[in-house]
């Protein structure tokens, strides 16, 4: 069974220096040989992709790495893709991923929250569950995974919950799709209908799609950069709802002919239809046409970003009337 892992850096992939700092310099090779037991589950092969903490990484390097996921599906020789990178924003990479990798040769992002030389590294499992979860036959056709800590999580689905813990990746308000123990994977649920895959080419990536978090009092001062933006990436309050004095921004935004992409900076829940009235509600927002994502901020953004790139914003992403 040929599992190929792609490393790209991260805490899996770090060792400390001198003076303690931690920094990425293994490679994949490096990543495998410290677990033994893969090699009776697979016949493992190895690239380097990058050697970089998550928060390098581009949307360029994305397309390249999506571009090298489709050679691996049309290789027959590849059962299963592991990619290993930092976990800061493997919630964002994963679902790009997701939108535009429309392989059936399992995919799953791993990484880890200790580095191999601190006490108790949670790499070394992390990439013996993926291997064993892309080797899974209900592995295939489900999108990018993200497994960790014996969780099997869907790309679009999954958040980095915490900044140190391990048990970092979680899905809010649906749990996991499956389970790892021992030798066994254990679906529970499938992934909810694919989002649609898109073709960015990087010429068309846009450059400024911003993102605002509606709070307490807020200031209009991000929504009035937002007009010199390809789109902005909104997380109202609730249900949809922002300060009545952020209005007129939107308003402006809405005039430019700029997009207005909206989502709820609840961890769970989305944007209601029709609940709320007030000035400043949902419903305001419709008025205003704003779209609306039920992706959280960052992945929000990710999709945005590839609509846009693809001149799709319409097709990803519903646009309610008012009723
Ligand atoms: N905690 C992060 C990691 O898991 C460090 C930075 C990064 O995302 O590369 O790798």
């Amino acid at each position: 069974m040929p599992v190929r892992i792609i490393s790209t850096g991260g805490t899996i992939a770090s060792t400390e220096d001198e003076g303690a700092d931690t920094n990425p310099d293994l490679t994949s090779d490096d990543l495998v040989a410290a677990v033994p037991a893969l090699g009776a589950l697979a016949d493992v092969e190895t690239e380097d992709f990058s050697t970089v903490p998550s928060p390098y990484l581009t949307f360029e390097d994305l397309l390249e790495l999506v571009d090298r996921l489709a050679e691996l599906d049309d290789d027959l020789n590849v059962d299963g893709v592991v990619v290993t990178q930092g976990t800061d924003n493997l919630d964002e990479t994963s679902y790009f991923v997701d939108c535009c990798y429309d392989g059936g040769t399992p995919v799953a992002f791993t990484g880890a929250m200790r580095t191999p030389s601190q006490a108790g590294p949670d790499g070394p499992a992390n990439l013996l569950a993926s291997v064993r979860t892309v080797l899974s036959d209900t592995a295939r056709e489900q999108g990018a995974l993200v497994v960790f800590n014996d969780r099997v999580h869907a790309a679009r689905e999954v958040v980095k919950t915490h900044s140190m813990n391990v048990d970092t990746f979680q899905t809010p308000e649906f749990g996991p799709l499956a389970s790892v123990d021992e030798n066994r994977v254990t679906w529970r649920r499938y992934p909810e209908s694919p989002d649609p895959t898109f073709e960015p080419l990087s010429s068309d990536l846009p450059e400024t799609v911003l993102t605002c978090v509606a709070t307490l009092d807020m200031s209009d001062s991000v929504l009035r950069l937002g007009r010199d933006a390809d789109a902005v990436c909104l997380a109202a309050m609730g249900a949809g709802h922002v300060p009545p004095k952020v209005l007129p921004a939107l308003e402006t935004l809405r005039d430019d002919g700029v997009p207005v992409v909206a989502t709820t900076r609840c961890p769970e829940g989305r944007l209601a239809r029709r609940t709320y009235g007030f000035r400043g509600s949902e419903r305001t927002l419709q008025e205003l046409g704003c779209y609306y994502s039920d992706l959280n901020l960052q992945k929000t953004r990710v999709k945005t970003v590839l609509a846009l790139a693809d001149g799709r914003l319409a097709d990803a992403f519903d646009r309610p009337t008012p009723s």
